[in-house]
């Protein structure tokens, strides 16, 4: 009996011993290979204030290399200080500088990402980003070129998915960020590795400003893979996309002669059962329009866009988010602009040529602003205000006369009803309905920079 007692003890204290052990073991595990000590440096003085931190190794040729950068750094900021002090130039606040890091550890290197902050007087502060990398699997330290091989085919691939995952980002960025994401090393040259992609990381000032902070995207490997791929049959895909861009429908204009011409244009789309009621419509009735999109709308449905562009209609910009433009600062205009032909010329694969700016607002500041020809209309047929089938349709047939520009709004279903019914009647009365790149192509119209246009009339 106490034998076995004795026995039943030594089992349960055997198996909590081994609890206890693997305990330990897994925390080791789950620790990591992170065998990295951090070393704080904080000086202060009546010039100047430095607090840096950094991390020590076990490779004492990858910390010797730490470390000399980090005095290279402290180094130089104290020599500026050093330069304002003596030019004797006042200031409120105090010099600083903060070094600061992180690790991340894809389970084979570590990638070390700096972060220097300085303060220099003026009223900005200033940052610089460095990154290391060490193969911990090899020991050894890494640089860039180690990892991305063909840094000429990585540069353009990164640009590439950058430009995509900004533009999606609901964040305020530079209306011309492309600046900051071109294809040249010093964009991307901070990069971490994690476990399933690199993070790239855009400090401030570099595609956004101060006030939005470090911007950061995120690529899986497979993305990265992928479209290095993707660039390696670059050849291949060029063939490809002449391809699609004959698979766009147009028309022989000679069908036109002799026609009155109309062009209707619609606002304020895509509009997900609208647009594509009204692409059906004009398939069937072999009527080209012109499409005035919105940014935010061409995010949600790229699609339509890309079927309304291949059925021959001509795809133009309304802005992102229709604001009023002249209420605008010079940068958000930009905004508005930019991202919006960005995310069009992605959809479409060309440029967009033509812009309606919302409300029909502009002044001289904004004409000059763009390159594009701004398209205003000669009849509105009031379709937002009245909602009406017969009211809109009525506007649309006493206002017929060739030379017309009528503004419709695709994003109502009693304008698509209003819009076709018209077109039926039109047509038999002798009218065609022409896009704006056809009239072009006609000679009835300049998409020139800068120009306004309200109708096409001889
Ligand atoms: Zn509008």
């Amino acid at each position: 009996m106490k034998k076995e007692l004795l026995l039943k003890i030594l089992k349960t204290s055997s198996i909590i011993f081994i609890i206890i052990i693997l305990f330990f073991f897994l925390l080791q595990i789950k620790k990591g290979n992170i065998y990295f000590n951090n070393k704080n440096i904080v000086e202060k003085n009546d010039d100047y204030q430095i607090t840096i931190n950094y991390p020590v190794y076990k490779d004492e040729q990858f910390n010797k290399k730490i470390k000399d950068f980090i005095k290279t750094q402290k180094n130089s900021f104290i020599e500026k200080v050093m330069e304002l002090k003596n030019k004797r130039i006042s200031h409120n606040k105090t010099y600083n500088l903060n070094i600061k890091y992180d690790v991340e550890d894809n389970k084979e290197i570590y990638s070390i990402h700096f972060i220097i902050s300085y303060y220099l007087g003026g009223s900005k502060y200033k940052r610089e980003d460095a990154v290391f990398y060490y193969d911990y699997k090899n020991n050894k330290e890494l640089t860039w070129n180690d990892l991305f091989k063909d840094e000429e085919k990585t540069l353009n691939v990164l640009s590439k998915l950058s430009k995509e995952k900004l533009n999606k980002l609901d964040i305020r960025l530079y209306s011309q960020f492309d600046k900051g994401i071109k294809p040249i090393k010093e964009n991307f040259s901070n990069i971490l590795f994690l476990e399933k992609g690199i993070k790239v990381i855009f400090p401030p000032y570099q595609v956004a400003p101060w006030s939005t902070g470090e911007v950061d995207i995120a690529i899986s490997y497979n993305e990265l893979d992928k479209t290095l791929k993707e660039q390696e049959e670059i050849k291949i895909e060029e063939k490809e996309q002449t391809n699609e861009s004959e698979k766009r429908l147009t028309r022989n204009l000679d069908e036109l002669k002799d026609k009155k011409l109309i062009a209707l244009t619609f606002d304020d789309g895509p509009s997900k059962d609208t647009t594509e009621q009204l692409l059906n419509g004009l398939k069937e009735r072999n009527a080209k329009v012109t499409f005035f999109v919105l940014g935010s709308e061409v995010e949600k449905f790229p699609d339509i866009v890309k079927r309304a562009y291949n059925e021959g209609h001509t795809i133009g910009s309304h802005t992102y988010n229709h604001k009023n433009l002249v209420n605008l600062t010079n940068e958000e205009i930009q905004y508005e602009i930019i991202s919006t032909n960005q995310l069009i010329e992605n959809t479409i694969g060309n440029p967009v040529r033509i812009i309606r700016p919302p409300y029909g607002s502009i002044n001289s500041s904004i004409l000059s602003q763009t390159n594009m020809s701004f398209i205003f209309w000669n009849v509105d047929t009031e379709d937002w205000k009245n909602r009406n089938v017969d009211i809109t349709y009525q506007n649309i047939i006493n206002n017929a006369e060739d030379g017309q520009i009528i503004l419709l709004h695709d994003i109502y279903q009693i304008s698509v009803d209003a819009a076709l019914k018209a077109i039926d009647d039109l047509e038999k009365q002798g009218y065609a309905f022409v896009s704006l790149e056809e009239l072009e192509q006609l000679g009835r119209i300049k998409l020139d920079s800068h120009i306004k246009h309200y109708s096409f009339k001889n």
